[in-house]
Order: C-alpha cells, then structure tokens, then sequence
C-alpha cells in the first residue's frame, strides 16, 4: 500500500462512526488532504494527541481511493492554548476553515504552510488581534491568486488619486475618475488602505507593531470581509462565534 510522511496541520475533525475521525490536513508537502483516523476517539489510541484541531505534526498517511489513511503521527506542537481559551480558538478556527473552504486538495503551498504556523504561533504569543486576521486575510488572497491592487487604481493605473474607492469586483482600489466603473466600490479612508498596503507587503514582524485606530480597524474588516466573502461559496461556520466574541 501506498503511503507518504509530511508535517501538516490540522484543520479540522469531525467525527466518523464509533471511535475514528475524518481529518482535515494541510500537509507540507501534499497540500490540503483528508484522512481517516482509525480508532482516533479513543482514550489510548495512539492518534488522539496528534489528532486534535491546530495539532502540527509529523506524520504518516496510507493513500485511499476516496480518503487516505492517518497511519502515525508525532507532535511538533500541540498548539494547547488555541484549543483552552475561546478568543485564540475562534481565531484559529477562522483561519483554519478559511484555508480549508478556498484551498484546492494536493495543491501544495509550502509559503501558505508557513502562513498558517506563523499566525498560530501569533495568536499563542500576542492573543487574537484582529489585525493579524486581516494579514492573514490579504496573505493568503494573494497566495491564492487574489492579490488586491492597493497601490494603482484597477482600471487605468494612475497614482494620482486623493479618494480612492475599493472595488471587490476589480479587485483593487478605483480612482476618482475610475469610480463609475464599480457603482458598489466601498469608500476607503487613506488610513485603512494604506495599513492595508503595509500589511499586503510586510512580513508577520510587522503585524505586532501595527495598532490601527478602532474606525480604521472596522473599515479594514469590512473591505477584506466582503473580498473575501466574494471567492466564497458558502457563508463560514466560523465567522459567527468569531463576530460573537469581538461584539
Ligand atoms: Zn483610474
């Protein structure tokens, strides 16, 4: 039979039948795969530890026809606090169902990999910043194809603009002249595009350093939610605890 090792995160489980799991992963080298955990509910089964939600760890999967099989694993880091405190939970729940919902099975993506273990170890270290979600938001966006245009307009490419407009169709800000273009391009304040900018371009050092004024913060989230919303299918599962937390 088949089998392959990677380090992988878990996205998320559900549970299957009496005692297994069917895992969501996103593996290093495989990208996003499921795979089923045979007797993983129970108390002394060797993959109980290694298969609980944000887990990273090494380990190796049999391949399936429809789902592969979750062999061993070893944990690298258990990631404890984002599963006991509900602020860090639902922010790892939102980053990690964002990744499964947009994210194509066997695409692997080692920098979307890094993306994910750099925001875990964020939210551990500084606690759910909201600012670290739209990082996060932007990041993968572009890792994914989606790169908003936040320096020159969309449509015509000029520099020159005092209040651009962001258009989630176009993709990207709308000069002045441009902004017929999209009648629903959201108003944007040069405060939350240009933190955008910075946040697009910068590294995660940076997001700790960044502490935007509350109406920028909530205009950030707007203009990325309905961005984000907009390659979305389905509402997700881990918006409203999320929202219910920060309300
Ligand atoms: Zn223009």
């Amino acid at each position: 039979m088949a089998c392959y090792r990677s380090e992988a995160i878990v996205l998320r489980t559900r549970d299957l039948g009496e005692a297994d799991k069917a895992i969501t992963l996103y593996t290093k080298d495989e990208g996003k795969v499921r795979a089923a955990g045979r007797g993983a509910r129970r108390m002394r089964s060797r993959l109980l530890a290694v298969s609980q939600p944000f887990v990273h760890g090494r380990y190796l999967f049999f391949r399936g026809k429809g789902m592969d099989s979750m062999a061993q694993g070893e944990l690298i880091n258990s990631y404890r606090q984002l599963r006991e405190e509900l602020d860090r939970m639902a922010a790892a729940a939102y980053l990690a169902e964002l990744v499964d919902v947009l994210v194509e099975e066997r695409d692997p993506q080692e920098e979307l990999f890094r993306l994910l273990l750099d925001s875990f170890d964020f939210l551990v270290e500084h606690g759910a910043k909201g600012v670290l979600l739209r990082f996060f938001e932007l990041q993968l966006m572009n890792q994914l194809g989606y790169r908003p245009r936040l320096t020159d307009c969309t449509i015509c490419g000029t520099r020159q603009y005092v209040h651009p407009r962001f258009s989630v169709a176009k993709g990207g800000l709308l000069c002045e002249s441009c902004s017929g273009e999209d009648p629903a391009a959201l108003k944007i304040s040069p405060g939350a595009w240009e933190t955008l900018r910075c946040l697009l371009e910068g590294r995660i050092t940076l997001v700790s350093r960044l502490r935007p004024l509350p109406a920028v913060a909530s205009e950030m989230e707007e203009v990325l939610r309905r961005y984000v919303d907009y390659r979305l299918a389905r509402p997700l599962k881990s918006l409203e605890f999320l929202q219910t937390l920060q309300g």
